[in-house]
């Protein structure tokens, strides 16, 4: 019988795995989707989208979809649903593992400024109005509403919804991987004082760091939050291994 696999996504790597144990016949995967996205790239294994609703509706999905194990691909700043996976494994006694992208390590000649949350990166810009790059996913933008002198540029997948947003601000829409050069450009052209981000890690948008190193721009970092994992793994080579090391848990 093939091991019921649940793959919380939206990432690179749950998109890598997924290809990974596509046509895998010790595994039946299924990879999660929260559906912020409306079009998602297609996914070589069966997906389901939208949240299980809190912690209650992860623990009944993994119970009545007798989920063998699940493994944790969600964003390093997506804290709620991996909390959720946590106490619903728990619960239920399924095995977790966790797939940890590494974070990016500062640079000698990198000019960071880490702070806590978007609030704090929203202040750290300061009184005098500036040309910021704000790279961090459109749940935050509102945020930079309370710093309206600034003028934004922001770049995102999909447009934002109905929040309120700086009056200064100018969307970008556009899906990395980014090439340095290309980010460079694009720092050059739009005059761009400084850059907010979020520590995503990995090589999709690593560019811009490179290129404000490049520049000398100060970059707003925001750290990532603290999240409960169950076994950490750091590739997809090592959650297939680990994946094929369970048992089903009728067996
Ligand atoms: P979050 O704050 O941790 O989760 C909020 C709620 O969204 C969860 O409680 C859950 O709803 C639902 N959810 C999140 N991920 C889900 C998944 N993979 N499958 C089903 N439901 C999910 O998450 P977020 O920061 O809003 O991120 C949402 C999605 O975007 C995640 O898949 C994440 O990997 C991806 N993402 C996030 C970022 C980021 O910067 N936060 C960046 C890139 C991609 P219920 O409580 O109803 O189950």
């Amino acid at each position: 019988m093939p091991l019921r696999v649940l793959i919380l996504g939206g990432t690179t790597e749950a998109s890598v795995l997924a290809r990974k144990i596509a046509g895998d016949p010790r595994l039946a995967p299924v990879l999660s989707l929260a559906g912020r996205t409306t079009n998602p790239q297609p996914q070589p294994i069966a997906t389901r989208t939208g949240g299980f609703g809190g912690i209650e509706g992860l623990t009944r999905f993994l119970r009545s979809e007798a989920i063998d194990a699940v493994v944790d691909a969600t964003h390093p700043y997506a804290d709620q649903m991996s909390t959720h996976a946590v106490t619903a494994c728990q619960e239920t006694g399924v095995p977790l593992a966790s797939l940890v992208r590494p974070e990016w390590r500062r640079h000698a000649d990198d000019r960071w400024q880490v702070v806590a949350d978007s609030e704090a990166a929203a202040r750290a810009l300061g009184k005098e109005p500036r040309r910021v790059f704000l790279s961090l996913g459109r749940q935050d933008l509102h945020v930079f509403a309370e710093a309206p002198q600034h003028h934004y540029l922001a770049r995102l997948i999909e447009p934002p919804g109905q929040f309120r947003l700086p009056p200064e601000l100018r969307l970008l829409q556009a899906r990395g991987p980014f090439d340095r050069a290309d980010e460079e450009r694009l720092l050059r052209e739009e005059r761009i004082e400084i850059m907010v981000s979020k520590n995503a890690g990995g090589t999709a948008t690593y560019a811009k760091i490179e290129a404000a190193r490049a520049l000398g721009l100060p970059v707003v970092m925001i750290a990532r939050p603290h999240k409960p994992v169950g076994v950490t793994l750091a590739d997809v080579e090592a959650c297939a291994a680990w994946l094929h090391g369970l048992a089903p848990r009728g067996v």
